[in-house]
């Protein structure tokens, strides 16, 4: 039987009305616009492309958002300045820089200036680190939009065994932990994959739950995967094909056509978890404005 499509797109858009939503009664209750900022560096089309997208989604659900483009060449010295002057910024509640960054500059280092208060992207230690610990902050926004996509289309994710292939710090490792923790949204029983791991399909096959971070087209194939398991792509990659207008086409790290007749529900690539990243960068911006709304509210006595 075909599996259900757990639609990104559709979610994504309904969390961003709960996200316009919000932002009006901020608005009214507090006379505070959610401020993001976004950092490009070079001149990267991929990047550039995706600072416009996130500009426009900011811009369009009614986030106050601007852009600070800086060249290729670039000093990590410059970068630090101006994630410096972001930092102390009232207006703005969230700060993005855009990865990769040229290689004169060292990404952890500029991860690490952004005030953990306004790391929207939860890249930062400190927000990587409250993940671990179960404590409430920034959950980096791929993990965070996989996590709500389960949720959201009613995958019970308590008791389950999650396989994740895949162990970067922007995808693996944080989705492993957050859906480790206790309580709601999470509890499952979770493994790690990676390029390491022996015998990898006999893993796999275990999954209630698989999600595949790996970076390469198609990998995942029908004999990885248990009958009615649930699937979830995040593997964004482009594969030449002559028959389509620009020569090439975008898929993810699964077979979709042949998982999908197996799995029980599954993610398309494109419309599933790439939608989600977007709408949970715009949800953290909203969330780091409350706060800010609060500690001032406070005199800064909130956490
Ligand atoms: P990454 O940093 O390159 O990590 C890939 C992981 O896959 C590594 O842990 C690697 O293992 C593992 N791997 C590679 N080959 C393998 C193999 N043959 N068997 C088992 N594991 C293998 O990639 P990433 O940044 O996590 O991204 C993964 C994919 O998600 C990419 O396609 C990326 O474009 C996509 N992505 C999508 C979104 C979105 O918004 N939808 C966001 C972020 C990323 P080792 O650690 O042993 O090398």
């Amino acid at each position: 039987m075909a599996a259900r499509i757990i639609d990104g797109t559709e979610i994504a858009g309904r969390i961003r009305r709960e996200i316009a939503d919000g932002i009006r009664l901020l608005s009214q209750e507090a006379a505070i616009t959610p401020g993001l900022a976004v950092v490009l560096v070079g001149d990267n089309p991929a990047s550039r492309s995706y600072v416009r997208n996130k500009n426009k989604a900011a811009h369009e659900i009614g986030i106050y958002s601007e852009q600070h483009t800086l060249a290729q060449s670039a000093t990590e010295a410059e970068l630090l300045e101006l994630v410096g002057r972001l930092n102390k910024d009232p207006k703005i509640h969230g700060i993005l820089v855009q990865l990769p960054l040229p290689s004169q500059i060292s990404e952890q280092k500029v991860i690490n200036a952004i005030t953990p208060e306004k790391d929207v992207d939860g890249f930062h230690p400190v927000s990587l680190g409250r993940i671990m610990t179960g404590e409430p902050g920034f959950r980096p926004c791929t993990p965070f939009g996989i996590q709500k996509l389960l949720t959201y289309s009613g995958v019970s994710i308590g008791g389950s065994h999650v396989v994740v292939v895949g162990r970067s710090n922007i995808v693996g490792k944080p989705i492993a932990n957050m859906l480790m923790q206790k309580g709601e949204d999470a509890d499952a029983t979770v493994t790690i994959c990676h390029s390491r791991t022996r015998d990898l399909p006999s893993i796999t096959r275990q999954a209630d739950i698989l999600i595949a971070a790996i970076g390469r087209p198609e990998f995942v194939t029908a004999d990885m995967v248990r009958e009615g398991a649930v699937v979830i792509d995040v593997g964004i990659n482009r594969i030449d094909d002559p028959t389509h207008p620009k020569g090439q086409r975008m898929v993810g790290d699964v077979k979709f056509d042949e998982v999908s007749r197996k799995a029980g529900a599954i993610t398309p690539v494109p419309g599933g978890v790439g939608p989600m990243t977007i709408t949970m960068l715009l949800y953290n911006t909203l969330q780091s404005a409350r706060a800010a709304a609060e500690r001032s509210r406070t005199g800064g006595a909130c956490p």
